[in-house]
């Protein structure tokens, strides 16, 4: 067959999302996920997916294209990205945007050695939102970037909740400010603060007795998450939290207000509304993993970002399809 053959590493959120993604691209086929836990104690939600541990993966470089590495950023990618690289073609979500130029140079250097592809910190943000801002300020070099996330659940934020003392469970949802958002879609460009840009919204089910007041000061008041936000705690019932608290939206908006000529308003805004962030995330990579394989064919080697990768490597429609249709 002529499919791109791809591997999955990571059985998470993100690994669950691929799965759905590649069903959905007659170009692409599974052939095997990568987990470093015993594959035989994974319940997957299907059959005839083929699970196997990572040590195995070096077995598969003549038999998988490309791999999805879907690990998360704060430990496993920054180990596994280097080693996928000298085996494979690999795409990654890598989001920690402060370490990306160093991850960069680690990914770059394995891939090179190996003569293989990484499109590396594939996503929306970073990703899509990324490229967004690029054009942008390229195209109006006066004016102002601004981004905004949500309404949607931060992961990060959610996890330091469940950290504090007397809570059983919760999530916190990141909420853009209405007032700010107005403000620079009218084209205002105001300097605006974090605290001034979004506000955090915490849904939390205490231990039974526990002091509810304790906890709420110590959430609201938690350093780097919390203290410079407005932030709201509500308590909830377990069954609550079950029931209107367990999928992962997320979205946001990248906007640019500029002005060209005699001072004419110009905006330009790119935005998501996502009911599933993983399998949005997912859909990204797998459109991605296309581009990589292609990349490599024409001898593109080391790693890449969203910046250096053109919109037709995306597309399974050939570049005169592409011409003819959605030019
Ligand atoms: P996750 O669900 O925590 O999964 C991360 C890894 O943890 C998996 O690959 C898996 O590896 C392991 N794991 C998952 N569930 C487990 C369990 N029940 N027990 C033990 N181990 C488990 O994270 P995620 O939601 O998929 O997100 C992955 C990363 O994607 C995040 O860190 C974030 O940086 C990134 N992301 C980026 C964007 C973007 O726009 N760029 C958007 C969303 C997310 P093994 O199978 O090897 O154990």
């Amino acid at each position: 067959s002529n499919q791109i053959r791809v591997g999955i590493v990571g059985y998470g959120n993100l690994g669950r999302g691929t799965i759905e993604a590649i069903k959905q691209c007659p170009d692409l086929e599974l052939v095997a996920i990568f987990t470093r836990r015993v594959p035989e104690n994974l319940v997957l939600n299907e059959p005839n997916i083929e699970v196997l541990h990572i040590s195995r993966a070096e077995d598969y470089q003549d038999k998988i294209d490309v791999m999805i590495l879907c690990g998360g950023s704060a430990t496993d990618l920054p180990d596994q990205a280097p080693y996928f690289a000298r085996m494979f073609n690999t795409i990654d979500s890598y989001d920690t945007h402060a370490k990306i130029p160093e991850y960069f140079s680690i990914v770059d250097n394995a891939a090179k050695e190996s003569g293989k592809t990484s499109i590396i910190s594939v996503g929306w943000d970073p990703g899509l939102f990324s490229i967004n801002r690029l054009m942008a300020e390229a195209i109006l070099p006066n004016g102002e970037n601004y981004t905004f996330w949500g309404k949607g659940l931060s992961q990060g934020h959610s996890d330091a909740i469940r950290k504090v003392e007397g809570v059983v469970g919760g999530v916190q949802y990141t909420v853009p400010i209405a007032e700010a958002v107005e403000k620079v879609k009218g084209g205002a460009n105001p300097e605006l603060t974090t605290a001034e840009k979004h506000r955090r919204v915490c849904y939390v089910v205490a231990e039974e007795e526990y002091d509810k007041a304790k906890i709420e000061h110590d959430i609201v008041t938690m350093p780097n998450y919390f203290a410079d936000y407005h932030t709201e705690v509500n308590f909830i019932s377990e069954e609550e939290l079950k029931a209107n608290h367990s999928q992962l939206p997320h979205g946001g908006f990248v906007i640019r207000g500029g002005q060209t000529g005699q001072n004419h308003k110009q905006i330009m805004e790119f935005s998501l509304n996502l009911e599933s962030n993983p399998e949005f995330t997912a859909s990204v990579l797998v459109a991605y993993a296309r581009a990589a394989y292609r990349l490599n064919k024409e001898g593109q080697v080391g790693a890449k970002t969203v910046f250096e990768v053109a919109p037709v490597y995306l597309s399974p429609k050939s570049a005169e399809e592409l011409r003819r249709n959605l030019l």
